[in-house]
């Protein structure tokens, strides 16, 4: 099968994870959940003090980034998992703690230069689904499927809020929805590679769509795109 790029990008809690995890696995493609190293990132700067109430030593950070290397294995399921300096952080990275203070990172050019480059060189033998908010106009501007997700800030609230209450954590709709609508805003707004769907991107709103529906379309896009 031929080996291609697919880049996935779009808003906060769209459920580009689910949909670029489902595909990688139907294509036998690695995934890499590119919002996770930014999360690393944010929870390596958290757990080091780097966090001055809501004033970012950047300085410090940046003195740091060539000692932080992310990686992912597949646990027992065959599910990947992000690694931290050889600890697994997954669970940890995904709390509300590192949701609101991961934005003002990823805006960070020095961080952003970092983790750009580990993201090419996960990609050089293509073969990959990429998610993310820059992956189809700046890690792989040639990648051969771009796919931009979107839904309404509501619905993608209740989405995260139902997934952090399955966990078993305690935060309000009200507070997730907050979040979202913060992290989009940030996202949106920032110098260095702002979120925005990239022009040869297919825009895909699945606010009414199941996972299941999501899964086959794209299925059906990069299957067409394999072919060509
Ligand atoms: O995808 P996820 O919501 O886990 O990403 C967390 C955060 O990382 C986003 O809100 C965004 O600020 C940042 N991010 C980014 N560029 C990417 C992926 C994520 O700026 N390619």
């Amino acid at each position: 099968m031929k080996k291609i790029i697919i880049a996935i990008d779009g808003f906060s809690s769209c459920g580009k994870s689910t949909m670029a995890k489902g595909l990688a696995r139907k294509l036998g493609f690695i995934y890499i959940d590119s919002g996770a190293m930014y999360r690393a990132v944010t929870l390596y700067a958290l757990r080091n003090g780097f966090f001055e109430h809501e004033h970012i030593n950047e300085s410090a950070l940046a003195d740091s980034i060539k000692n932080i290397s992310i990686t992912f294995k597949l646990n027992k399921d065959g599910i990947p998992e992000t690694y931290m300096n050889d600890e697994n952080v997954e669970q940890e990275i995904r709390t509300m703690e590192v949701s609101s203070h991961v934005s003002p990172i990823a805006a960070l050019p020095f961080v952003r230069e970092a983790l750009v480059a580990q993201q090419r060189k996960m990609g050089e033998q293509k073969g990959i689904v990429m998610d993310g908010r820059d992956i189809g106009t700046t890690v792989f501007p040639n990648a051969e499927l771009k796919i931009f997700v979107t839904a309404s800030a509501e619905i993608r609230a209740q989405r995260r809020f139902d997934e952090l209450k399955a966990k078993g954590k305690n935060d309000t709709y009200e507070k997730v929805l907050e979040n979202v609508v913060e992290r989009d805003r940030i996202d949106m707004t920032r110098a260095v590679s702002p979120l925005r769907k990239a022009d040869d991107a297919i825009e895909l709103d699945n606010s009414h769509m199941t996972i299941a529906e999501q899964l086959d379309y794209i299925a059906s896009l990069a299957e067409n795109k394999i072919k060509s």
